[in-house]
């Protein structure tokens, strides 16, 4: 189990700092006014200077995609306008890496005289560390800090089974969270109060390095930064999936030609929208069945199963697999068949437009994300890893938590991940949930003119005639080898065990 605090509000810093002076409110992937507990703390004590570290090197460290820091910048810039009409000025600081944010931050506390810093918590392995030298950092010159849970329904390390165990089932992890959400009220925060800055301290709003970063950015793709910039549009989606499409989400989540989904997962990634708000107009949107309210309220939940996996097992962040003994696993390495199936060329039809929907608008669905990995992963034969950083250098909501979690439950190295033997055969994906080919032929306009029989599997003679790849790997061949390869881990596993026993 990990060491770290567990995340409640923290203060630290010496019981001599004055309690004077503005707050120091660090934004990190928490980009809103609404529901932000940081924000909302830190406005309720008084007049709050507010900061955003723009740390480019550590978002290449982690791959991120050029789509999201595009999104994440344009969202600063518009949160300065929206902080502005609460008085509080926004100062954008650009570090070089993790390495220099907390001297940065304490030195900008120390410059306007600020009685404490408060932030969000966040989970990753990096950005935990980075928490504890701010607070180690501020506590040295006698600051005090206040952090607070926001990312998930309940703080991750809550909820764990009898034997004080995380739970690594998700169906008992779920019943285990919503007994613990339904038992009593959890606090959505409302918008922050306004509180003037005192006329002696004189400070302006500062996001050049923002406004700079952002006009040098080159992106992969068309992309309406404004439509993630914005608050009020996040939560006009929210409530417009809630009144009109929540109801159907059961059935039509699994159709990638429709808008059957939230598509809010970019809002969550960077913070615009928090999961409580979420959780809390699914719950009121008072349609008579919840079959789909409820499929969606699971969805929440799975996001947050992995962050809370992630948070209990920092190994997740390091590109380890959850089931150790997958790491024997003899993964072919081959640059030609990566790329293949990066471009859309794998000669498998909704495999090839997921891919180019993918690369066209940083976006998949649920469904073709597992179909694509699992592809990658068990035909042919390619490490999840390479697959979780190419979707993480093309999503708009790339999440290391959610991100790692699909591939490892993809590849079945994960936790609860799909049993090694159950692999999608993607022509009777294609045929079960694009059946008309209607998003085929969106993707893949090659192909456009086929019937809806054979778009999901062209022949010979149809491939050659339309420019269409071949098949890259036989399904059957590729599976076989495939369970042959994790069945002969679980037989090393056996072996191993009896050897134990002896
Ligand atoms: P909805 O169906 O409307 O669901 C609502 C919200 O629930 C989503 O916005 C998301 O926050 C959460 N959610 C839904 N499904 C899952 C899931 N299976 N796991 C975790 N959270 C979920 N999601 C990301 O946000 N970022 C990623 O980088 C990411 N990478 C993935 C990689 C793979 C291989 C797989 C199989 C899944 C991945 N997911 C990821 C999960 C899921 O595909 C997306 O969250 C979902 O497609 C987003 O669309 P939506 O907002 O319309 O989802």
């Amino acid at each position: 189990m990990s060491t770290f605090d567990n995340h409640t509000s923290v203060l630290s810093g010496n019981s001599t700092s004055k309690n004077v002076g503005p707050t120091l409110l660090w934004f990190r992937r928490d980009l809103r006014l609404l529901d932000n507990p940081a924000l909302y703390q830190a406005m309720k004590a008084g007049p709050v200077i507010a900061v955003y570290t723009l740390n480019d090197q550590q978002w290449h460290e982690h791959g991120v995609a050029n789509g999201q820091k595009g999104i994440i910048a344009a969202r600063v810039l518009t949160l300065k306008d929206q902080l502005n009409k609460l008085s509080v000025p926004l100062i954008a600081l650009h570090t070089s890496g993790y390495k220099h944010v907390p001297s940065q931050l304490v030195k900008l506390a120390k410059q306007y005289d600020c009685a404490s810093i408060m932030f969000n918590h966040e989970y990753e392995i990096n950005e935990r560390q980075l928490s504890d030298s701010v607070k180690r950092d501020a506590a040295h010159h006698s600051i005090a800090v206040q952090s607070f849970h926001d990312q998930c329904l309940i703080e991750p390390g809550q909820i764990l089974n009898k034997q004080s165990q995380p739970y690594k089932v998700f169906t008992a992890f779920k019943k285990a969270y919503l007994a613990e959400l339904r038992s009593k009220m959890r606090p959505i925060y409302g918008a922050p109060t306004k509180h003037a800055l005192q006329s002696n301290v004189q400070v302006q709003s500062d996001i050049r390095c923002v406004e700079e970063y952002l006009k040098n950015l080159s992106l992969d793709y068309e992309l309406d930064l404004q439509l993630y910039a914005c608050e009020a549009t996040a939560h006009e989606h929210l409530d417009e999936f809630c009144r009109h499409r929540v109801q159907n989400y059961q059935q039509d989540r699994d159709l990638p030609a429709i808008d059957g989904t939230s598509q809010l997962s970019t809002f969550l990634a960077i913070g615009v929208l928090s999961v409580r708000q979420c959780y809390q107009a699914v719950e009121v949107s008072g349609h008579k069945s919840r079959d789909g309210a409820n499929t969606w309220v699971s969805e929440l939940i799975w996001r947050d199963f992995y962050r809370h996996l992630m948070y209990l097992y920092p190994r997740l962040c390091m590109h380890q697999a959850f089931k150790q003994k997958t790491e024997a696993l003899p993964w072919r390495h081959d640059e030609h068949v990566f790329l293949a199936w990066q471009q859309g060329q794998t000669g498998f039809p909704l495999v090839d437009a997921a891919m180019r929907q993918l690369n066209q608008t940083g976006w998949m669905h649920n469904r073709l994300r597992m179909v694509a990995a699992m592809f990658l992963t068990k035909h042919l034969f390619i490490d999840w890893r390479l697959g979780e950083g190419y979707f993480m250098s093309r999503l708009l909501d790339g999440d290391l938590a959610s991100n790692n979690g699909g591939w490892q439950w993809s590849a079945s190295t994960g936790v609860d991940a799909v049993p090694y033997f159950r692999i999608f055969n993607p022509t009777r994906q294609s045929e079960r949930f694009d059946s008309t080919g209607l998003f085929i032929r969106q993707y893949v306009p090659e192909l456009a003119s086929l019937d809806n029989k054979s778009i999901h599997n062209p022949s010979n003679v149809q491939r050659k005639q339309l420019g269409y790849a071949q098949p890259m790997v036989d399904h059957a061949l590729a599976v076989k080898q495939t369970k042959a390869w994790f069945k002969q881990l679980d037989d090393t596993a056996v072996n191993q065990m009896s050897l134990e026993r002896v």
